[in-house]
């Protein structure tokens, strides 16, 4: 005569089960975009950064291309008073310094202007592919969320169903939290979960007699064999 709750519990306990599931599919698909915008923040960062350095060197640049101007004239203005060539020499020196480094200098700026335009070109596939993901992954969400509040409603209406006997000992036990759930079953005169050992009488009280039994260790509702 029990079998008909028991067997409410059986799909109450599949219910649940599937609730998990869908749960842990939108953490997934939650997870999937959190990493997504993660990597994207990290190339936009890292755009950033190259654009910052970028500037300095350009700023370097056009202050070593001063320091070479004022050394030139400096050279000329000593040659146009006739100087000796010792006076002058390390104004000419200098000036073969600055345009040394000038030289390394436009090749670094080239390297850093081709370096972010290669990263932006990434980014920009790497936002369209976001894109498209976030599609994705939104409906999935939104279908299981959808699947989740209707499995919530047959939860509470199979709770509504089931005698008060029952219902009691199922809201006491989910009130516990357990861990793999509220259920379970004798397994050779032991809990299935705790292996807490239980009497041949009890055993029969459970799956023969299919009797409302908690166990007295774990605290799961037995569900009897063959419900
Ligand atoms: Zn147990």
């Amino acid at each position: 005569m029990n079998d008909e709750w028991f067997s409410k519990l059986k799909e109450f306990d599949s219910l649940t089960n599937m609730r998990s599931r869908l749960l842990g599919q939108i953490n997934e698909q939650n997870k999937r975009l959190d990493i997504l915008n993660l990597k994207r923040q990290e190339k936009e960062q890292g755009i950033n950064a190259a654009v910052k350095d970028l500037h300095e060197i350009q700023q370097t640049y056009h202050e070593t291309e001063k320091k070479l101007n004022t050394s030139e004239q400096q050279a000329n203005r000593l040659k146009d008073t006739g100087a000796a060539e010792e006076k002058i020499r390390p104004y000419i020196q200098e000036a073969q310094r600055c345009e040394t480094q000038m030289f390394e200098l436009l090749e670094k700026i080239d390297h850093q202007e081709k370096e972010i335009e290669e990263s932006r070109t990434f980014l920009k596939g790497l936002e369209k592919t976001s894109q498209e993901i976030k599609l994705e992954a939104d409906t999935e969400i939104e279908t299981h969320q959808n699947e989740v509040i209707q499995l919530n409603k047959r939860l509470d209406l199979i709770k509504e169903e089931l005698p008060s006997e029952f219902k009691t000992a199922l809201e006491k036990t989910l009130q516990k939290k357990l861990a793999i759930g509220p259920f379970t079953r004798t397994d050779q005169s032991h809990c299935y979960f705790c292996r807490y050992k239980i009497s041949r009488t009890e055993e029969s009280e459970i799956d023969i007699q299919k009797l409302l039994k908690h166990c007295p260790q774990c605290t799961r509702i037995f569900l009897p064999y063959g419900c």
